[in-house]
């Protein structure tokens, strides 16, 4: 597969071994992305479903947020409860990954929402970034970003560059489906983030897009494909 991002598969393969990414694996999460790959699926049901996995992920997205004592009283006893140390900012990059925001706060009810505005340049697959609004505790916060897909990373790259320009330290990234040379690139270029994706796809076609994979993933979920 010719390599749509500058990372060779030899490059790529190494960029997935070790520490760092974690595929969320759920037979739950296999049978909804099963579904959003089909293209015979429409819309509303590739939002739901979208949202869904987005929402079975969550836990092992978190699973290593810190936690701090929480006194309360039960009905019969006081308890040493515990609550999370930090805020959550969801960082959901535009568009595709509003989805993935909308499913995890399901589950992480109390976090602000970050916006990351970037298009791929279709001619060079380069993001351009068109707007950025963070909440102003961003240096405080655990911050996940997500989108649906890393295809050749460098949206992602970019967002989080842009992130940790703005403050932010601790970042991890999140998406549904991935490949190898996304995830090279994203490794090399942010070590410290920690990628969690449901797939991990061949690669990229000379487009960018990532296949098997499922299309492109904002047209589906907003239902603007030709
Ligand atoms: N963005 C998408 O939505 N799909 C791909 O396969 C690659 C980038």
């Amino acid at each position: 597969m010719a390599p749509a991002c500058g990372i060779t598969p030899d490059m790529a393969e190494q960029g997935t071994q070790g520490s760092g990414v974690t595929v969320v694996e759920h037979p739950l999460i296999l049978v909804k992305l099963s579904a959003m790959r089909d293209a015979k699926t429409e819309s509303r049901e590739f939002r739901r479903k979208l949202g869904e996995v987005a929402t079975l992920m969550v836990t092992e997205v978190a699973r290593n947020l810190e936690t701090i004592p929480r006194p309360v009283q039960t009905p019969l006893a006081p308890f040493e409860g515990r609550r999370l140390a930090r805020p959550i900012i969801l960082a959901p990059i535009l568009r595709a990954g509003l989805g993935m925001a909308e499913g995890m706060q399901h589950v992480l009810s109390d976090v602000s929402i970050g916006h990351i505005g970037m298009f791929r340049n279709e001619e060079t697959l380069r993001p351009e970034s068109y707007y950025f609004k963070l909440p102003a505790h961003l240096a405080q916060a655990e911050v996940i970003v997500v989108d649906p897909m890393l295809a050749t990373g460098w949206s992602a790259c970019a967002a989080i560059a842009e992130l940790k320009k703005h403050g932010a330290t601790r970042i991890r990234f999140a998406c549904i489906v991935s490949c190898p040379e996304g995830i090279a690139q994203l490794r090399a270029a942010h070590p410290d983030v920690h990628i969690f994706t449901a797939s991990i796809d061949d690669g990229l076609n000379e487009k960018g897009y990532i296949v098997p994979g499922l299309g492109d993933a904002g047209d589906r979920y907003f239902g603007t494909h030709p």
